[in-house]
């Protein structure tokens, strides 16, 4: 697939800031990688990256750079939008075609648009000859490079929206730090944070051995045992999951939570328990990977899976302990090494 770039040629830091940040919005939403601005503007670099570290993706932007060198130098298909180009429509399956083994480099000007990018481009590409915004030219020329299926690029950042009919939902990726004041916020003591950190430690650890996301296992390890803020029955699980369904946190950190206790509880155990008719079995990889973390360790120090066995066996949990023991078996598998020896 094409990496794209735009070239904003003339950006005028007091004029156009907004809309080369406009600009700049709609090209990483609409699958660019990157963009070039001609002017140095620190504040629309910052803008930015701060919604990339918001919503996430990968998209960068350069502000500073000379245009001429970047276009000359640029080995892939250049596509300037003017509306003196050819109509879209007749160009983009060949623009298209040419794309399939080169990146493209799309052009947009902020102000009048010098000859050489006019004889420069592989392409002069107009959506119609009329003058339009900068910012429409480049979204519907994407739109129709990619067909439409850039509407439902996939990103992940700290905030998650979820398409709703009315109101806002969004869904909240917490930075570890974030994790932290939300453990303290609660009410976490030194004793809860320290266990909260080692288990996140090894739960990380076991994470990078399998190829789990280990972001979301750092949150969920940090947060699984939010619930002992409140209780310390074995219902903390499900007592944190739901205060971190209050936080507005992702579904996925809520899971995790809710599904760590030992190697999970099955409904019909959990109904005897007195929680919920529901099963509490961890179904991920990340569920599974924080469950059995936390079943290897008391408090900040790390125990065997024998010792852990051995805890649950006293207290007539038999059943739970064979379950513990199945989950170390199959971690221990994917990961190609005994646990207890990590
Ligand atoms: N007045 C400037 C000129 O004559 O070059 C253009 C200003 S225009 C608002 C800013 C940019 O929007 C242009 O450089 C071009 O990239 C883009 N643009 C405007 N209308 C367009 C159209 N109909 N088709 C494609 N791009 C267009």
């Amino acid at each position: 697939m094409a990496r794209i770039i735009i070239l904003r040629i003339n950006h005028r830091p007091f004029r156009d800031k907004r809309i080369t940040t406009h600009v700049a919005l709609t090209a990483r939403a609409f699958g660019a990688s990157e963009i070039l601005v001609d002017s140095e503007d620190s504040e629309l670099e910052e803008t930015l990256n701060k919604v990339s570290e918001n919503f996430g993706g990968d998209f960068s932007i350069r502000t500073g750079v000379k245009w001429k060198p970047e276009l000359g130098k640029f080995p892939g298909v250049k596509v300037h939008l003017t509306m003196y180009g050819l109509p879209v429509s007749d160009v983009v399956g060949q623009i298209r075609k040419e794309t399939a083994s080169k990146d493209l480099m799309v052009i947009v000007g902020a102000s009048k648009v010098p000859p050489e990018v006019y004889d420069g481009s592989s392409f002069n590409v107009s959506v119609t000859n009329q003058p339009i915004s900068e910012v429409s030219a480049l979204a519907i020329f994407l739109d129709r490079y990619f067909q439409g299926e850039e509407l439902g690029a996939k990103f992940q950042g700290r905030l998650n929206i979820r398409p709703a009919a009315s109101g806002k939902n969004v869904k909240v990726l917490p930075r570890d730090d974030e994790c932290i004041r939300i453990l303290i916020d609660h009410g976490a003591d030194d004793r809860l944070l320290k266990h909260s950190r080692a288990v996140r430690d090894f739960a990380v650890g076991i994470a990078a051995r399998c190829n789990a996301d280990q972001k979301l296992v750092s949150m969920g390890a940090l947060l699984h045992d939010i619930g002992r803020t409140r209780t310390n029955g074995t219902d903390h699980a499900l007592v944190g999951s739901q205060l971190l369904e209050e936080e507005n946190l992702d579904e996925r950190i809520v899971m995790i939570v809710q599904r760590h206790s030992g190697a999970g509880i099955p409904k019909e155990e959990a109904i005897k328990l007195g929680l919920p008719e529901i099963d509490f079995i961890p179904e991920t990889l990340e569920e599974k990977i924080v469950a059995h973390a936390d079943n290897l360790f008391a408090g900040d120090r790390r125990i065997t899976l024998a010792h852990c066995v051995e805890n649950y066996r006293k207290k007539g949990l038999d059943i739970p302990a064979e379950r513990i023991v199945e989950l170390h078996r199959y971690l221990s598998g994917i990961c190609n090494i005994d646990l207890d020896l990590i």
